[in-house]
């Protein structure tokens, strides 16, 4: 039996992350939206062809940023998927709108674009998109339904660093888009994140809102003499050590992309005459689409597969992982008057999903064990 334990994750290294920390020493400034992160804002703006980009201590942040540009609240309704992290739904609670859970789309487990239909309605004020795996929602159907209701769609890219629809960078699709740089992301700098305004109308109060409510901004452009409070806002900057260690990170991003690419393809094609003999489905990344390879999964059968999966895969010391329980049926769901069966296709594929291990230090070997031993479940 093979001894060591292949993890689910492991967080990224570029090996530069030390020098650049040792660098902020160098500069003395410490707080944030000094060197390191400009350096970081442009290199995103750049990358990914955004208009403005604004560092924050995480995507939560950066989504709360949102929901106060667009002035939720009371009385609006907010359209979100139900299988999505936590904070997608928590961001735009405390606004004080509704949220408004749409069902699962099972070929991507993105949200499903026909029930955003159905769920529009005059209060319906945004609409989030959430890429999951770090392949693009529906935006064919998504961007549609919002021109034509004149709705607001916010990105939650927190897993898109990279990854296109149509050539553009998800996040830069949307008058709005966020990104993650926790540590079980792409690329990370423990915790961080980032907010992309590619809307002119938002600039500058998004960047009152980032600088806890203030015009310090216009101050050091030299647009006004002194700063004052202008605006609701609160503290978000990333600091310097953070901003220092992902900008070590970001300039490997294409060569991250490519190493989990590979493992990504490995795993496709190493698992492929399971999927034809249909003991499960793997993902499939789409029309005019490009990932960043953030998650690969099965959808198993039935639920039932998943567990006995999940148990063999672990017992073999290997770590296949579950994913989100739904929001909608959470306990925080259901205090807000939701009920399972309000979303039944979300509950059972929540209930199919299997991920396998995808990072950048898994190396073929790991691979084709997750692999062999998948295939002798199905098998024994
Ligand atoms: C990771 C993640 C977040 C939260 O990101 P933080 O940077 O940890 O705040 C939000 N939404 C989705 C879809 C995520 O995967």
């Amino acid at each position: 039996m093979n001894e060591k334990k292949i993890l689910f994750n492991e967080p990224f290294l570029s090996g530069k992350e030390k020098s650049y920390i040792d660098e902020v020493f160098d500069n003395n400034i410490f707080d944030g939206n000094g060197p390191f992160s400009k350096r970081a804002q442009q290199f995103l703006k750049e990358h990914l062809s955004s208009a403005r980009v604004l560092l924050t201590h995480s995507c939560t942040a950066a989504l709360e940023i949102t929901g106060l540009l667009a002035r939720l609240g009371p009385g609006d309704e907010v359209l979100l998927p139900s299988y999505t992290f936590v904070s997608t739904a928590t961001a735009f609670l405390r606004t004080g709108a509704k949220l408004v859970f749409c069902e699962i789309d099972p070929n991507t487990m993105n949200i499903d674009a026909e029930d955003i239909a159905q769920k529009l309605n005059k209060r319906t004020k945004a609409i989030i998109a959430m890429h999951y795996a770090g392949i693009a929602a529906n935006l064919e159907e998504i961007t549609a339904l919002a021109r034509d209701h004149n709705v607001l769609i916010i990105e939650d890219a927190a897993q898109g660093l990279g990854a296109e629809w149509n050539n553009k960078s998800l996040g830069t699709i949307a008058p709005l888009g966020c990104l993650s740089f926790h540590q079980t992301k792409n690329i990370h700098c423990g915790l961080g994140g980032a907010l992309l305004i590619n809307n002119e109308e938002f600039f500058s109060r998004a960047e009152y809102i980032w600088e806890r409510g203030t015009n310090r901004g216009d101050m050091t452009k030299g647009l006004s003499k002194k700063y004052s409070w202008v605006e609701m806002g609160s503290s978000y900057y990333l600091t310097e050590f953070q901003a220092a260690f992902l900008l070590a990170q970001l300039e490997s991003l294409d060569e991250n992309t490519k190493t989990r690419k590979h493992i990504f393809e490995l795993y496709q094609s190493e698992l492929s005459i399971l999927e034809r003999e249909g003991r499960f489905r793997l993902p499939t990344i789409g029309e005019n689409r490009k990932s960043n390879y953030h998650c690969f999964y099965l959808i198993c059968n039935s639920i039932d597969d998943r567990e006995k999966l999940i148990n063999y895969l672990n017992e073999r010391n290997i770590q296949a992982q579950i994913h989100y329980v739904p929001l909608h049926s959470s306990k925080m769901g259901v205090s807000l008057g939701l009920d399972k069966d309000d979303l039944p296709l979300t509950e059972e594929y929540a209930q199919r999903i299997l991920r396998l291990p995808l990072h950048n230090n898994l190396s073929e070997e790991d691979v084709l064990k997750v692999c062999e031993e998948t295939n002798s479940f199905f098998r024994r």
